[in-house]
């Protein structure tokens, strides 16, 4: 059997955010793979398929990553179209490259299908361009997330650097990062948004600066956060109002 894995991009959750590609595999997938973040209206779309939930979450009973890659290698064994299927892109804070090393060492063969990641979610629901002619030039994908015996990251350096700066896996330190942004010189007065569920029916988003970032921290719930730093966001009129924070974004 010429078993194919396809690691798909489910996008950052509403399923018509997906490509017409992952559609039509998911369609015709034998087993299907998912992170927790993938939404059930996604996974409708292989009513025909095997579905194997897989994922990690932040502060939940956790899969480690190597059984995960174990259960990929052993559903590409057992069926000819294994989708594993990995919320917004497959390829930014997604582990890809542990899976397909496991599947380039099994002798698997695989495609990459790309997605549209939770940034471009965000940005959307700000209606806020990350980039900006004269004011945005450089947007960093960041996160301050650090696993367990990895080598330390200097995240804060370049999200401070950079003119626009996405967070990713960072809306519980929402603090904590604040402060370590300012104290690489960012400015208190920097706009800084929240943005929860992004995409989903129930999405909300919050702003506030660097220097408001604890009561931006305690209107948060439970859901998937994103969060954005940057001037892009000063003139944001969407974001939802926390007593007093955009009041104070907009006086800064
Ligand atoms: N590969 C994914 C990111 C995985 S890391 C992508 O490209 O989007 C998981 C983090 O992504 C979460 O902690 C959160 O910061 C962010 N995220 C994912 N989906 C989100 C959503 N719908 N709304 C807000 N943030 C989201």
């Amino acid at each position: 059997m010429m078993s194919r894995v396809y690691l798909v991009g489910a996008g950052p959750g509403a399923a018509d955010l997906l490509t017409l590609r992952a559609a039509r595999l998911l369609a015709a997938a034998d087993v299907v793979l998912h992170d927790a973040l993938v939404s059930d209206d996604v996974l409708a779309l292989a009513p025909q398929a095997v579905k194997i939930a897989v994922g990690k979450r932040a502060c939940r009973p956790s899969t480690a990553q190597r059984f995960i890659n174990k259960q990929i290698v052993d559903a590409a064994r057992k069926y000819e179209t294994v989708v594993r299927l990995k919320g917004g892109d497959p390829m930014l804070f997604g582990r890809a490259e542990e899976e397909i090393s496991a599947l380039e060492e099994a002798g698997i063969e695989f495609e990459i299908v790309p997605g549209i990641t939770a940034a471009f979610a965000a940005s959307a629901q700000l209606q806020t361009s990350l980039t900006r002619r004269g004011l945005s030039r450089s947007v960093a994908f960041v996160t301050p997330r650090v696993g367990v015996d990895e080598t330390e990251s200097q995240w804060s350096q370049v999200a401070a650097a950079a003119d626009t700066t996405v967070l990713y896996m960072g809306g519980r330190e929402i603090a904590k990062i604040a402060q370590e942004l300012i104290a690489k010189g960012r400015d208190a007065s920097t706009p800084l948004a929240a943005v929860e569920n992004a995409s989903a029916p129930d999405a909300r988003s919050w702003l506030g600066t660097l220097g408001s970032a604890d009561a931006v921290g305690a209107v948060l719930s439970d859901g998937p956060v994103l969060l954005i730093v940057g001037e892009v966001l000063r003139d944001c009129a969407v974001a939802e109002v926390v007593p007093g924070l955009i009041a104070a974004a907009r006086a800064a």
